[in-house]
């Protein structure tokens, strides 16, 4: 109701304030309060890569008999273009979790397939950086659960690894099987050699629109977003997701998820959401 509506209206300044207000409110709620307000401003977020875009072109033709320039214009075109890229994935991602019921058509899901699909997403980026992807231990392991949602939640933690990560670096995906006393869970280790997190940082990046360095995270075209969709995600399928991390030498984001087989009867017993 009220609160709803007063974060909508603030939530871009993604301040203290807003969290305060929106504190009562379950985890659903506050990604569907997220999901429209950046509806309501993504034509205008859509608006300024698009027009750069259209003014770089313009200046590449002027400038076609100054190859220097050319290359430079081109450059900041790609900038733009993977920003525009990266809105419309957050958009797709956040209509996926908006469903109030995640688990109404869950379904084993393959783990080898998530991890392509995630890997595919940007593997445009990181050939861009030279950035060698390998994966290992997904083969015969499925989890339970939403396909679309757990692809969003894999992609967006293999996308921030290749993000935060320098050039000629490696991302790996490791997948296994761990024993739980509920019934086995699915394990998923995203691993990057890229920038880091402090500690203070860690307790707030899997709240919405949290970025440690909102300069790069733009450059990048982050929204701060991502983080919070995965954390939505795990919690609506009964599942959790960690961090660990050391400044300058790189991350590791796991997710645990039950496994499908099991995992139907935790699925009845609905997760506790709020
Ligand atoms: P963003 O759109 O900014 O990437 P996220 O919610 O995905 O938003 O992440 C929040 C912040 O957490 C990021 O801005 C970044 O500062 C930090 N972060 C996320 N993943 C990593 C990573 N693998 N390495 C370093 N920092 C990360």
């Amino acid at each position: 109701g009220e609160a709803l509506a007063v974060s909508a209206r603030v939530a871009p300044l993604g301040s203290r304030l807003v969290l305060l207000l929106v504190e009562d409110l379950t985890e659903a709620r506050r990604i569907e309060a997220v999901r429209r307000d950046f509806v309501a401003n993504v034509s205008h977020e859509l608006k300024t890569p698009v027009g750069a875009l259209s003014l770089l072109s313009e200046a590449v033709m002027d400038a076609s008999d100054d190859p220097e320039a050319v290359q430079r214009f081109a450059g900041r075109m790609q900038i733009e273009a993977t920003r525009l890229t990266n809105l419309v994935q957050e958009l797709i991602d956040l209509s996926r979790v908006q469903n109030d019921d995640p688990l109404e058509d869950a379904e084993p899901v393959r783990v080898d397939e998530l991890v392509a699909e995630a890997v595919d997403r940007c593997r445009h980026q990181a050939g861009a950086k030279q950035i060698i992807m390998a994966a290992g231990g997904t083969a015969d392991l499925h989890v339970w659960g939403n396909r679309g949602q757990l692809a969003a939640a894999l992609g967006n933690l293999v996308e921030n690894a290749v993000n935060y990560s320098p050039a000629r670096t490696r991302v790996g995906i490791a997948a296994r099987r761990v024993v739980a006393p509920g019934g086995d869970m699915i394990e998923l280790a995203v691993t990057d050699q890229g920038i880091g997190i402090s500690d203070k940082d860690k307790e707030r990046i899997f709240e919405r629109f949290y970025r440690v360095d909102p300069a790069r995270s733009r450059a990048t075209g982050g929204t701060g977003l991502g983080l919070a969709i995965v954390k939505h995600v795990v919690a609506s399928h009964g599942g959790e997701v960690t961090v660990w991390s050391a400044e300058g030498q790189g991350s590791t984001f796991t997710l645990r998820l039950p496994e499908a087989g099991v995992a139907r009867d935790r699925a009845l017993h609905h997760p506790d959401l709020d």
